[in-house]
C-alpha cells in the first residue's frame, strides 16, 4: 500500500482570501485576530481537502503569511539587528521585515530557484544568534492535530535556510550551520513530544550545484536531526540529484523524495540498493504545471519502484502544490476542450489519490477513471489548435539577419539622439503607474459588460491623460502612458494572442500577497493584429516628448505562462518573438520612436546546474533579438529587468543589445553596478535610483548617494535615471513624492556634470 502525500499545498485560497486579509491588515481595516481567523480557515480547508481526497497524511507547516523561507527566519528569531526587533519575531515584525519600514528597507526578495515565487532574503553574519520561537509552526500543528488529521510537517532545511541567505562578502555563513542546527534540533524534539511522526525537510538545494564544503556539510547535519525526533523525510525537488545518490543513500534519515517530473532519469540510480529501511517518495505528479499528469504513463514509470520497494513507495507531486492554482472546479469560462486537458492543485490531489488506488487495488478497479485521463491526454495530443502550419512554416523561414539590428550600437545611439534630443542622465520610469481604485473599477464593470467598449476606451484615455500631465508636471524626459489598460503585464497581451487561454481564477503566489494569473499556452501563438498601438498613438499624441511603447518580451510572455509541454519551450519562445516583432515594426509605423521589451524573467528559465545555462541563455537571447531587430536604427529600444541578480549572465544582456537597459539595483543596494562596472557593459544603463516595492519615500540624500555610485562606474553619456521597476503597486501621493526626488537629483547631478 503506497503512502500518497504532497510536499506543500497552495496557501492563498481558491479565491485569494488570505490576500484579501492580509492587506486589510496591512490598511489597518482588520485585527491581527480577524487576520488569523482567516489563516487558520484555510488551513482547516486545505487540510481537509488533503484527507478527503484519500491522502494519508496531511503537510502542515506549508502556510505562510507572507514566504515559507521569511517562516524559518522567524521560528529561528533570525531577524536582523537593524529591524531593532528584539529577541522574537511576532507578526507586526514578520510584516515588517517583509515590506520595510520607515526606518529600515525590506529584506531583498528572490526568486525561490527557477519559479515566479520570491522569497525574503534572511540576512546572517559573525553576530547572527538563533533561538526557537514557539509561537511559529507549532500551533498549526496542534490545529492540525486537533481536528484528529495524521500530520507530516514540513520545514525548510537549515542548509537550504542557510544557503539562500544573504551575509557579507567573505563571511563563511557554514559557521552559523552549528548554531543553527541547534534550534533545529529543539524543534525536532518538541515535534517528536507532540507525537509527529514524520517532518518532511525540504533541502531543494541539492539541485543546484553545491560546493564542496556545503555537499560535505549534510551527513553530519541529519545524523544529528535524525537523532532529534520524528522520522525525516527529506525532500529534495526542481532537479536531478542522481549525482548524489551514493551519499543520500547512506544518510541516517527515514526517506527521501524526488523530483522525477523534471529529472525522471534519476529513479534509476536510487532503486539500485535502496536500503530496506528508508522509504522513497517519487514525484510523479507535475508540481510546476497545470496539465493533466498522464497516469498511464506514471503507472508504467512506477511499476518497477513498487516491485522494488514494495510497502516503501510513497508517491507524491514532483514539489510544493504551491506552484500551481487551486481549483479547475472554478473555472466555468474556460474553452471545456481545453479545460479537459488541466488539473489544478485540488485535482492533482485526486490524481495522486488514483494512482494510489490504481496501485494498491490494480488497475482494473479504477478502469474507469484511467480511461477518462488517458483519453483527455489522446484529445489533447490531436487538437488541431494546438499545430498551425503557418506559425510553424514562419518560425521555420527565420534567418540570422532577423536576429541582427543590422547597425552597430554606436551609431544607433547617435541617430537615436539626433532624434530624441534628450538631456544628459535622462529620467524616465518603467512603465506603469498607480492602478487606482478607478482604473479596477472601471476594468471590472467593462469585463462584466456594464461599461460599454466606447466608455472603456474613453476611462483609460482618461487615466493616460493624467499620467502623462503628471510626468509633464515632474518633468519627465521620456515618457510612458501608465499601462491602465493593462490587468497584467503577460495576461494582457496573451489574451489577444492565439494560442492562449485563460483562467479566471488560476491565481499563484508570486511574492507576499501579490499574486498572478499565468496564462496558458496550449497551441502555437501568434498575433491575430495589433495590441498596444492605439494606446500608445494616442498617449505620444497629448505630448511631444517621446513615448515609450511598452511590450513584454518573448522570454517573459513564456515564463509567466503556464506553457505547453508537448512543444520545446524554445519553439515556443520563437512564436512569441515573431507576433511580437510585428508589434515593435507596428509600434514604430506608428510615430513611436522608443520601445521597451521588458524581460523581467530572462533569469527565471535559467537551468539551476550552470553546465546548461549557454543552451538556454543562447535560445533566450535569440528570441529578444528577433523581437527586436525589426526596427531602423533611429528607434531606440530599451528593455528592463527586475527582481534578481544579473551579475553572471551580464554577457547575455549585452548579447540582447538593446539600446537601454533599465534594471532594479536599490534592494541589493547597487552591488550590481560593480558587476557592469567591470564587465564594461557598452550601451545605455539605467540602475533604478530607488525600490518601488516599498511605500516609503527615499531622502534626497538616498538617490543621491546612488546616483554618484553609478556615475562613478557608468560614463555619464551611458546613464539613465529611473525607478527600480514599474510603479502599479503604489499609490499616486507616495510616487510622486518619490519621482519629485529623483528628477531633482538627475537635475542636480546634471548640473555637476556641466
Ligand atoms: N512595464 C512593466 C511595469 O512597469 C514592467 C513590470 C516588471 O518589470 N515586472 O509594470
Ligand atoms: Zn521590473
Amino acid at each position: 500500500m503506497p503512502v500518497a502525500h504532497i510536499l506543500g499545498f497552495p496557501r492563498i485560497g481558491a479565491r485569494r482570501e488570505l490576500k484579501t486579509a492580509v492587506e486589510a491588515h496591512w490598511k489597518g481595516a482588520q485585527s491581527q485576530a480577524e487576520l488569523q481567523d482567516v489563516a487558520r480557515e484555510l488551513r482547516q480547508r486545505h487540510w481537509a481537502l488533503q484527507k478527503q481526497a484519500g491522502l494519508d497524511y496531511v503537510t502542515v507547516g506549508d502556510f505562510a503569511y507572507y514566504d515559507h523561507l521569511h517562516n524559518v527566519t522567524a521560528l529561528v528569531s533570525a531577524a536582523p539587528k537593524r529591524f531593532g526587533l528584539q529577541g522574537s519575531v511576532d507578526l507586526a515584525g514578520y510584516f515588517a521585515m517583509a515590506r520595510g519600514t520607515p526606518q529600515q528597507p525590506a529584506l531583498a526578495m528572490k526568486k525561490w530557484f527557477d519559479t515566479n515565487y520570491h522569497y525574503l532574503v534572511p540576512e546572517v553574519g559573525a553576530d547572527s544568534r538563533f533561538k526557537l520561537n514557539r509561537d511559529w509552526l507549532l500551533p498549526e500543528i496542534r490545529e492540525a492535530q486537533a481536528l484528529g488529521h495524521a500530520v507530516k510537517v514540513v520545514l525548510p532545511g537549515p542548509l537550504t535556510w542557510l544557503w539562500l541567505s544573504a551575509a557579507e562578502p567573505g563571511f563563511d555563513k557554514l559557521k552559523l550551520l552549528g548554531l543553527l542546527l541547534n534550534v533545529y534540533w529543539v524543534l525536532l524534539g518538541e515535534l517528536k513530544a507532540l507525537g509527529v511522526e514524520w517532518v518532511q525537510i525540504d533541502e531543494p538545494i541539492l539541485s543546484l550545484d553545491l560546493p564542496a564544503e556545503w555537499l560535505d556539510a549534510y551527513p553530519g547535519v541529519y545524523s544529528e536531526l535524525a537523532s532529534a525526533g520524528p522520522k525525516i523525510l527529506l525532500a529534495t525537488y526542481f532537479g536531478d540529484v542522481g549525482q548524489h545518490a551514493g551519499w543520500l543513500k547512506q544518510l541516517p534519515v527515514a526517506g527521501l523524495h524526488l523530483d522525477l517530473v523534471r529529472a525522471p532519469h534519476q529513479l534509476g540510480s536510487f532503486l539500485e540498493s535502496w536500503p530496506e529501511d528508508k522509504v522513497l517518495s517519487l514525484g510523479l505528479i507535475d508540481g510546476r504545471n497545470l496539465w493533466r499528469a498522464d497516469l498511464a504513463k506514471a503507472l508504467a514509470d512506477v511499476h518497477q519502484a513498487q516491485v522494488a520497494l514494495g510497502e516503501r513507495l510513497w508517491i507524491s507531486a514532483s514539489c510544493s502544490l504551491l506552484h500551481v492554482p487551486h481549483d479547475l472546479a472554478l473555472e466555468s469560462k474556460l474553452d471545456p476542450r481545453v479545460k479537459s486537458w488541466m488539473a489544478f492543485a485540488n485535482q492533482k490531489l485526486d490524481e495522486l489519490a488514483l494512482l494510489k488506488r490504481a496501485l494498491n487495488d490494480g488497475e482494473a478497479a479504477v478502469w474507469q477513471e484511467l480511461q477518462a485521463s488517458a483519453q483527455a491526454i489522446e484529445d489533447r495530443r490531436g487538437a488541431p489548435s494546438t499545430r498551425r502550419a503557418e506559425v510553424r512554416a514562419r518560425v521555420a523561414a527565420l534567418q540570422a539577419a532577423d536576429a541582427d539590428r543590422g547597425t552597430p550600437f554606436a551609431q544607433r545611439i547617435v541617430e537615436q539622439q539626433a532624434l530624441l534630443k534628450l538631456p544628459r542622465l535622462p529620467t524616465t520610469t518603467i512603465g506603469s503607474f498607480p492602478q487606482t481604485a478607478e482604473i479596477r473599477a472601471a476594468r471590472a464593470a467593462h469585463k462584466a459588460g456594464k461599461l460599454s467598449d466606447a466608455d472603456y476606451v474613453k476611462a483609460m484615455q482618461a487615466e493616460i491623460r493624467l499620467a502623462v500631465n503628471k510626468q509633464e508636471e515632474l518633468g519627465i524626459d521620456v515618457l510612458v502612458h501608465g499601462e491602465a489598460e493593462r490587468n497584467d503585464m503577460v495576461e494582457y497581451f496573451g489574451e489577444q494572442m492565439d494560442g492562449y487561454a485563460f483562467t479566471r481564477n488560476g491565481w499563484v503566489q508570486s511574492y507576499g500577497s501579490r499574486c498572478v494569473k499565468p496564462p496558458v499556452i496550449y497551441g502555437d501563438v501568434s498575433r491575430p493584429r495589433a495590441m498596444t498601438v492605439e494606446w500608445s498613438r494616442y498617449a505620444q499624441s497629448l505630448t511631444a516628448k517621446p513615448m515609450k511603447g511598452m511590450l513584454s518580451g518573448p522570454i517573459t510572455m513564456l515564463f509567466w505562462s503556464f506553457v505547453r509541454d508537448d512543444l520545446p519551450r524554445k519553439d515556443v519562445a520563437l512564436q512569441l518573438a515573431l507576433a511580437l516583432r510585428d508589434e515593435v515594426c507596428d509600434l514604430e509605423a506608428a510615430g513611436i520612436k522608443v520601445i521597451q521589451i521588458d524581460e523581467p524573467a530572462i533569469r527565471e528559465g535559467l537551468p539551476l546546474k550552470k553546465a546548461e545555462w549557454p543552451v538556454y541563455l543562447d535560445w533566450a537571447v535569440r528570441a529578444f533579438r528577433i523581437t527586436a531587430s525589426g526596427v531602423r536604427p533611429d528607434t531606440q529600444i530599451h528593455t528592463h529587468m527586475c527582481y534578481s541578480e544579473f551579475n553572471d549572465i551580464l554577457p547575455s544582456i549585452a548579447a540582447m543589445d538593446a539600446d537601454v537597459i533599465t534594471i532594479e539595483t536599490s534592494r541589493a543596494r547597487m552591488k550590481l553596478l560593480d558587476a557592469f562596472a567591470e564587465f564594461k557593459y557598452p550601451n545605455d544603463i539605467g540602475p533604478g535610483l530607488y525600490d518601488i516595492h516599498s511605500p516609503r519615500v527615499p531622502a534626497p540624500g538616498e538617490m543621491k548617494t546612488l546616483l554618484d555610485r553609478a556615475l562613478a562606474v557608468v560614463p555619464a553619456e551611458r546613464l539613465w535615471v529611473n525607478p527600480d521597476c514599474g510603479l502599479k503597486t503604489r499609490a499616486w501621493p507616495e510616487t510622486e513624492a518619490a519621482l519629485r526626488v529623483m528628477v531633482a537629483t538627475a537635475r542636480e547631478a546634471r548640473a555637476g556634470l556641466n
